[in-house]
């Protein structure tokens, strides 16, 4: 991965770009969104055809008739003998009826060709140029020159501009409107008896560079001369006279020659779900608006939205990854100043959805990741996007680790994982599970509760995943390296990842030793992202809820494709609005239960409302719908860890008793909000115990103190009472106070 130096920018600021220019440009040419869609690819002039039919659909074919004439002023001429080359093309054809373009082309003349056509007022040029024909080529060429500036003679044997037109069959109406765009332009009319290939040497000693009609077969080796290509469709032809006066442009410019149309196959990746073939509703003899804004609105607006269709995140910004790797690219190169882009990369899940959607693969959650990595190395990471979980790893495999043998065994042959999430959010269920696997599997099951160290890996902070990848580690080896179970597909990818241990899916084990069979029951299964591209998993778990008793059902967007919670990337803890946003929509993709097999994405859905378990809590009949808030959550891994240790292990483990608090309305959902714990109140209340220092507010009758925990300083407003105290409320901020 090509990355530049750190440096020292001023006092104050450490620049680094996450990728230089080229690596920028390679990752945005893997997204094929921006290559035209089929009809405008097979259109030998590339008029776009979707914005056409967009406008017509609206019954605005002035509009429709500008895009045509922004690539050739030949409206009219064009829409009666264009051979419709894009029509077949159409997506839609792969149906039933492509949109009829020639039709609507035709249309776009009757109903919109009035209207004003775009004259140019560029800078004049200093050199002559000449073209020499007698036909729409020559014409088409005048225009293309006289555009660029130039002034153009024309030699040709008819009589008047309007001649070349009329021999197409063109009513001269209609004729003259296409010629409209020439009228301010210098051209010429030089006629002359014969084209010949004197003629040509002559006006080639004259002019600086001359463009020579294909029709009447003339060639000249001469370098300031440029022979048109035949072609048989008009529009072909009008595309030659653009890539003859081109070339003619180069020259006088002294610049390169223009490299040839590449290859007209548009590879934008349009999928055809929930689009119904259909008949073309325009008789093309008998063209109306009405009819011909119908037709335009069976156009499906060809384009790529396989990576917005599923991800809340895109939806939410309005972007797409091609525009937001270049959107991060730009803020991570600003050494000052505002950070707009600091908000999009910390509410990307690095799910990988998008990446699994897209036919290309295109990687945007590594950018995410190389991203934040950048952020966290040059300062840059707000500290408060991540400081809490962080804090929470650590508190994780700090007080509530856990790592013992299974009793009676020196070494084991399994240990069982559950995650920090499953201990945190349903702790019954890991008692339930251990005890199960430890009583059925043969060979000694360790335990290790604890964090994989996924939340490091989110937060882009590399010491710390390697102190708890140590702090596993350590605890693995002394059970004799054993196979590790894991209950969460993020922590086995996790481990998978950085370790040499064999991991292995709680949910295989228990369909190997079996399973209860419940009530029957419709239940769909959300695949969590930490088994995306692990299709094993995925119907190992759908194989193991069926044992359960469950008619498994498949929501939108599963498998590979399925969204994520929210809590992945640690949005819910650096955008939580962000994270709702992507629960409710996960779990609105299911009408009745959703079996999860992670118990963050449990937790998340248990939020919106929705009816959900963890599969072991089915297994095991354990779980509710209770939301445990982040002090329970904290609270539920330490009594776990001293509930086993005592009755498990025989060992007693001391909890410390909190001071007597209760809470006024709404101050705990308040405390919630700000991420502030119960235990942090805790600690500033018995900071003010011992020193007394606290402010009375007059106004609410309160008291305020504070005390600076880590980075961060809390604020307390409570009252004393006789048994403890009354808290009205609790914020945060990362400053210290003297
Ligand atoms: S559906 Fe519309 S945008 Fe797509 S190819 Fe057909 S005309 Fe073009
Ligand atoms: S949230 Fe997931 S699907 Fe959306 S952009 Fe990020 S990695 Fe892709
Ligand atoms: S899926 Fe998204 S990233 Fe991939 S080509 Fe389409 S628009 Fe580009």
């Amino acid at each position: 991965m090509e990355k530049k130096e750190s440096a020292l920018v001023g006092k104050h600021y450490l620049m680094k770009q996450a990728f230089g220019q080229d690596e920028l440009h390679e990752r945005e040419a893997v997204c094929t969104r921006t290559d035209p869609p089929p009809c405008m690819a097979a259109c030998p002039l590339g008029i776009d055809m979707r914005s056409v039919c967009d406008h017509a659909a609206k019954g605005d074919f002035s509009k429709a008739a500008g895009i045509i004439r922004m690539s050739t002023p030949f409206l009219y001429t064009l829409s009666g003998n264009c051979s419709g080359e894009c029509e077949n093309r159409c997506t839609l054809s792969r149906l039933g009826d492509g949109v009829r373009l020639r039709a609507l082309e035709r249309a776009c003349a009757m109903y919109g060709g009035s209207g004003a056509v775009s004259r140019f007022m560029l800078p004049k040029k200093q050199k002559k140029t000449a073209v020499i024909g007698d036909d729409l080529f020559a014409l088409a060429c005048c225009w293309e020159l006289g555009k660029k500036g130039y002034e153009v003679s024309w030699h040709t044997s008819c009589g008047s501009l309007v001649e070349p037109l009329l021999r197409l069959g063109l009513p001269e109406a209609e004729a003259k409107a296409d010629l409209t765009a020439l009228q301010n332009l210098r051209i010429l009319r030089k006629e002359e008896k014969a084209l010949s290939i004197e003629l040509i040497e002559k006006v080639s000693e004259e002019a600086d560079a001359v463009c020579i009609s294909p029709d009447p077969g003339l060639a000249c080796q001469k370098e300031n001369c440029f022979a048109g290509q035949k072609e048989e469709s008009v529009a072909g032809l009008l595309a030659s006279a653009k890539r003859t006066a081109l070339l003619a442009d180069c020259f006088l410019q002294g610049a390169g020659t223009p490299p040839e149309e590449e290859n007209r196959e548009s590879r934008l990746f349009v999928t055809m779900d929930g689009v119904e073939g259909s008949e073309s509703l325009l008789d093309p003899e008998h063209v109306t608006k009405e009819k011909a804004a119908a037709e335009a609105a069976r156009c499906i607006q060809c384009q790529c939205t396989e990576c917005i269709k599923g991800c809340v995140y895109l939806q939410h910004y309005k972007r797409n990854p091609r525009a937001a790797i270049r959107e991060i690219y730009n803020n991570l190169s600003i050494v000052m100043g505002n950070h707009m882009a600091n908000g999009l990369i910390n509410a990307c899940d690095e799910c990988g959805q998008c990446r699994a959607a897209c036919p290309n693969g295109f990687d945007y959650p590594d950018v995410c990741r190389i991203a934040r990595h950048t952020m966290v190395e040059t300062k840059k990471m707000p500290p408060s996007a991540h400081e809490f979980a962080l804090l929470d790893q650590q508190f994780s495999n700090g007080e509530a680790f856990l790592a013992r043998k299974q009793p009676g065994f020196e070494k084991c042959r399994y240990v069982f994982f559950p995650g920090c999430q499953a201990s945190a959010v349903s702790p019954d269920t890991v008692e339930a599970a251990y005890r199960d696997l430890s009583t059925r599997l043969e060979g000694g099951v360790g335990l290790i509760l604890g964090c994989c160290g996924a939340v490091s890996e989110w937060a882009a902070r590399e010491d710390l995943l390697a102190e708890a990848e140590e702090r596993f580690r350590s605890a693995w080896e002394e059970m004799g390296r054993p196979t590790v179970i894991c209950a969460c597909p993020t922590c086995r990818k996790i481990f998978d990842r950085y370790f040499e241990a064999e991991t292995v899916g709680i949910w295989e084990i228990l369909l190997k030793l079996g399973v209860e069979p419940l009530e029957s029951r419709p239940a769909a299964v959300h695949d969590a992202c930490g088994a995306r591209g692990d299709k094993k998993t995925q119907e190992v778990v759908r194989a193991l809820a069926r044992a359960l008793g469950c008619r498994v059902t498949e929501a939108p967007f599963s498998g590979d494709l399925s969204p994520c919670c929210g809590f992945g990337g640690l949005v819910k803890y650096a955008n939580p609005q962000m994270a709702r946003e992507k629960a409710d929509f996960a779990a609105g993709r299911a009408d009745g239960m959703i079996v999860t097999y992670c118990m963050a994405c449990k937790d998340q859905f248990a939020r919106t409302g929705a009816g959900t378990r963890h599969i072991l809590e089915l297994v095991y009949g354990t779980g509710d719908d209770t939301v445990p808030d982040l002090s329970r959550r904290r609270k539920n891994r330490l009594k776990l860890k001293q509930k086993l240790l005592r009755e498990i292990w025989k060992e007693d483990m001391y909890m410390e008793e909190m001071l007597p608090v209760r809470y006024a309305q709404g101050a705990m959902e308040e405390m919630e909000d700000r991420m502030i714990l119960k235990s942090d109140v805790d600690a500033v209340l018995r900071a003010y115990e011992e020193s007394g220092a606290a402010v009375f507010d007059q106004e609410h009758g309160w008291l305020v103190t504070c005390r600076r925990l880590g980075n961060v300083t809390f604020w307390v407003k409570f009252r004393k009472e006789e048994d403890g105290y009354l808290v009205f409320g609790a914020y945060s901020h990362r400053m210290t106070v003297e």
